[in-house]
């Protein structure tokens, strides 16, 4: 049967030959040895998040994951098992109702599969750290058909390997995270302010850089959502904890007088929901990653977003493009050796994802170049005098027709990862990522 999967960027859609609609590890294990036999190559969808279409392939085999989505919660020892195509919807929503929770991505319509083989991070990183400091273990269907686990005290070499490039070594059945206590609402909200607001929400954002130990995190940026379509600066902002306490921190914010504002206390789980709406399924759409260091400059941002102007009174209908400065504590980031696992990126740096969105294909490399562009602005400018050397977050650089540099990437993580990647998949089955056997090494 034909079949093109649904996905969240319209540019990832490709016409698979057949799609497995995978129930159990053994399905993968007969599909893989199957395509192997018969020399077809397969990529494998969780959330169906990428928007260089690594989780899709023209004319052959998909391993669709979506009917793989238990998740089972272990309250006594705060740990949760969830199955390869599980969404972050259905783990932050299952361990709510034991008061705990692990952490997740921002959005909570992307897969727990993609996000956590790629490193992950999310609001309660700032507290735990990224999605593979708190993996526990992993079940993997290997590219010989084997089902395996990996965790520190079974093959842990493959443990290491699949925190952060876990796309190239199987398929991920089963993932098990440690849990932390989440008993209390939180309190966040997506808020919007007029562009001559901008110059104040940076100095804000770059105060909450300096203070932060993790119990809050902002991310702030532009867009020009409908239905007014008009550039407006934007801003998530995160308190773990009651609203009075929260107010003592973000107050300054809110009396710059916003024209939208939803913050309130909530659980847990909403919070990965306020981000939904501006990042719905349907549209062109595209990511390019970015790095920067706080403080950040206040022309330079503003420059940023007179460039963001100019370009949607362009090309008007890439107004719900957006741009993102994400601020998250990196101290528990940083705790962790750079080569303690596949996931390099633990400078004191912070991410920004380039987000355009579009409808019309024939602006395709208009707003490919754009994205590179405002990309490469910030990582050449935005703390250019300073020395760190700062990476490239994988899942955030989901370009395609460009090979990111596997250098930024992995940094000096990568050699291990490419003698792991000849032991476990030798023909390189599993390549449509960020691929550890592609012969140019930068
Ligand atoms: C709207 C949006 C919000 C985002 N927010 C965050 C965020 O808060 N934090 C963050 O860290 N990142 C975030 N990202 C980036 C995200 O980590 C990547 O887009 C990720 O690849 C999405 O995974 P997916 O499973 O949804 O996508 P897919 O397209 O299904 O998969 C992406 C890659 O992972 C592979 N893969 C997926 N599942 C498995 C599995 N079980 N086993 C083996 N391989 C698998 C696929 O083959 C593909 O190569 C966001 C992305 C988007 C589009």
């Amino acid at each position: 049967m034909q079949k093109k999967l649904k996905r969240w960027s319209l540019c990832a859609e490709r016409q698979a030959g057949a799609v497995v609609l995978a129930e159990s590890a053994e399905h993968i294990s007969q599909t893989i040895l199957f395509s192997r036999e018969n020399l077809i190559s397969v990529a494998v969808c969780g959330g169906g998040h990428s928007t260089a279409g690594s989780s899709s392939v023209e004319g052959a085999i998909v391993i669709d994951l979506s009917s793989m989505r238990n998740v089972d919660v272990d309250a006594n020892n705060k740990i949760v098992t969830a199955q390869g195509g599980a969404l972050w919807v259905d783990v932050d929503v299952a361990t709510e109702k034991y008061g705990l929770a692990t952490v997740g991505g921002t959005v909570n319509h992307t897969g727990i599969g993609g996000v956590t083989l790629g490193g992950g991070h999310g609001w309660l990183t700032g507290k735990y750290g990224q999605v593979v400091d708190n993996l526990l273990s992993v079940k993997l269907v290997l590219a010989d058909g084997s089902l395996v686990t990996a965790s520190e005290t079974e093959n842990s070499e493959l443990f290491w390997a699949v925190r952060g490039a876990g796309q190239n070594f199987g398929v991920a059945v089963e993932f098990t995270y440690s849990l932390h206590d989440q008993p209390n609402r939180v309190w966040a909200g997506l808020l919007l302010f007029s562009s001559e607001k901008l110059e104040s929400v940076v100095q804000f954002t770059n105060h909450i850089a300096a203070t932060t130990r993790g119990e809050n995190a902002i991310a702030f940026g532009f867009s020009a959502p409908a239905p007014l379509h008009l550039p407006r600066v934007i801003v998530v902002v995160f308190y773990d904890g009651v609203a009075n306490d929260a107010l003592k921190v973000v107050g300054p914010l809110l009396s710059l007088e916003p024209v939208m504002n939803t913050t309130a206390e909530m659980p847990y789980s909403t919070v990965n929901s306020i981000l939904n709406h501006v990042s719905l399924h349907g549209s062109r759409r595209y990511l390019n990653a970015a790095t920067f260091l706080a403080p950040l400059n206040v022309t330079f941002v503003r420059s940023l977003f007179d460039d963001f102007r100019d370009f949607c009174q362009k090309i008007p209908s890439a107004s719900e493009s957006l741009v993102l400065f994400e601020i998250i504590c990196r101290d528990k980031i940083c705790q962790v050796s750079p080569s303690a696992m596949a996931y390099a990126n633990r400078g004191r740096y912070y991410n920004a994802v380039l987000g355009p969105c579009w409808h019309d294909p024939a602006f395709d490399s208009e707003m490919r170049a754009w994205a590179k562009r405002i990309a490469n602005r910030i990582q050449n400018e935005a703390g250019k005098d300073d020395p760190a050397d700062r990476g490239t977050y994988a899942n955030y650089a989901n370009v395609m027709d460009v090979d990111v540099p596997l250098r930024d990437i992995f940094g000096q993580n990568l050699e291990k990862l490419q003698m792991l990647k000849a032991k476990y998949d030798p023909d390189n089955v599993f390549n449509k990522w960020h691929n550890l056997a592609r012969r140019t090494v930068n």
